[in-house]
């Protein structure tokens, strides 16, 4: 992820830092390159027209400071602008609430739903010490219920025992009451995707976040997809409400636009990232390191 964006701005960049002064016209042919290539990158038009326009403005009037080389003031004016597209700060998952703390995941199939529900459940057991339970409500692929049930075998984490012919409302109130009786404190609810955005799945969504009042609602959303990761967020917070973002397949080679626009489009911070399949591959959602790692 975001090598090759980084190669293009990494090259614009340098052009400006090896220059004496900068005109107006030098910092406009530059805004054009790096719209160019955050185009290229999957960008969100509106994300790549607001960044470009506040990093050219800052830019030009930067020109006139004379302490500093203007090519290198540019450079930090981007890194601070993506840093602030990125979402400037740590967001972590919220748990400060009355416990079981439900928390709800959503999202397409094959998005890394269920794994990242493991990944969660993993972090929380181990690194903050929590009870956790973990409940399948997709009552359309039993397999998607029995890949859970292994993997909180493999951790040693619980899951909800399966009943069958239980709709997904059902499921989470159940959840929610043996996340009571169980005295877990958190209960994370991995629903059932859709291969595309679809209205039965946006129904079925809301009326699991009616049944257990989740803390926090996630959306898992696949990296690579690239544009349409973007338009599921949107989709998502209108018709569900979200309070954040995982971002899946780091590792991969996607070409960066989704975590650039995500923050800025929907609002919704991005607060973690899937960073390969093993269920220690889950990390914390840097915008510094991010904006590091995009300019090289
Ligand atoms: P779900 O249908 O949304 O529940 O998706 P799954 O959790 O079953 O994940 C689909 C596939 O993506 C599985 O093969 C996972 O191992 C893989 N996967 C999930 N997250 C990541 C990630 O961050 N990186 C990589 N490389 N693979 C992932």
């Amino acid at each position: 992820m975001f090598d090759n964006l980084s190669e293009k701005l990494g090259g614009i960049l340098d052009r400006l830092t090896g220059r004496g002064a900068l005109s107006e016209a030098d910092v406009d042919a530059a805004m054009r390159e790096i719209r160019r290539a955050l185009l290229e990158a999957d960008v969100a038009l509106e994300v790549v027209r607001s960044f470009t326009e506040r990093v050219r403005e800052q830019a030009v009037g930067a020109t006139v400071v004379k302490s500093v080389k203007p090519g290198q003031m540019v450079v930090k004016i981007v890194n601070d602008e993506l840093i602030a597209t990125l979402g400037s700060e740590v967001q972590s998952i919220d748990l400060n609430a009355v416990p079981p703390v439900p928390i709800m995941m959503v999202g397409l199939q094959g998005s890394g739903k269920t794994t990242t529900t493991a990944k969660l459940a993993r972090r929380m057991t181990e690194r903050d010490k929590r009870k956790v339970l973990m409940a399948s409500l997709d009552v359309y692929r039993p397999a998607a219920m029995e890949q859970l049930a292994v993997l909180g075998r493999d951790l040693q984490i619980d899951t909800l025992p399966i009943v069958a012919g239980q709709q997904p409302p059902d499921i989470a109130r159940r959840a929610m009451e043996a996340g009571k009786l169980g005295g877990y404190d958190v209960v994370l609810l991995d629903t059932a995707g859709r291969t595309t955005l679809d209205e039965d799945m946006m129904t079925e969504a809301a009326e699991i976040k009616a049944a257990a009042n989740p803390h926090e609602v996630l959306l898992v959303a696949d990296s690579l997809t690239g544009q349409d990761a973007v338009n599921l967020a949107r989709a998502f917070d209108q018709r569900v409400g979200l309070t954040g973002i995982v971002l899946t397949r780091i590792d991969g080679d996607g070409r960066g636009g989704a975590a650039l626009s995500m923050r800025a489009v929907t609002g919704k911070p991005i607060k973690l990232m899937g960073t390969g399949e093993k269920t220690d591959a889950l990390e914390d959602f840097h915008p510094s390191r991010i904006a590091s790692r995009i300019l090289g």
